[in-house]
């Protein structure tokens, strides 16, 4: 018998599938993969990554190194603090400082309609 797989998250608690890397909710990975964490260097430079709205926050404190699972399925994660607690970052999501200084904000809008109803029209929130 092989080891018995979570069906939730450890972490946040959401259902998960076992097949899955990733928790869907938050993002960390689960806990039936083997995973294998250093210490980040000490002066190692802050990280920014994206987020899934694409965009880019940080910067973050690097902490520990990560890897998840083994061979070319491994995936590499920075353990980084981040307005004051951890975050799991996926190396595929690290940008760099350049890309969230010049990043261009999306901007949320709400429709409005004129007095006819004829026409809409823009409006930022
Ligand atoms: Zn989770």
């Amino acid at each position: 018998m092989g080891p018995v797989l979570p069906d939730r998250c450890q972490t946040c608690r959401a259902v998960v599938n076992p097949a899955w890397e990733t928790c869907a909710a938050c993002r960390r990975p689960l806990t039936s993969h083997e995973i294998t964490i250093e210490q980040a260097a000490l002066h190692a430079r802050p990280v920014y990554w994206e987020r899934g709205d694409t965009s880019i926050v940080g910067p973050g404190t690097p902490e520990f190194l990560a890897r998840v699972g083994q061979g070319p399925k491994a995936s590499y994660w920075v353990i980084a603090l981040y307005q004051g607690g951890p975050v799991w970052i996926n190396s595929m999501i690290l940008r760099s400082q350049q890309a969230f200084e010049t990043q261009i904000l999306p901007t949320v809008c709400t429709p409005i309609h004129d007095a006819n109803n004829t026409q809409y029209r823009w409006r930022r929130k």
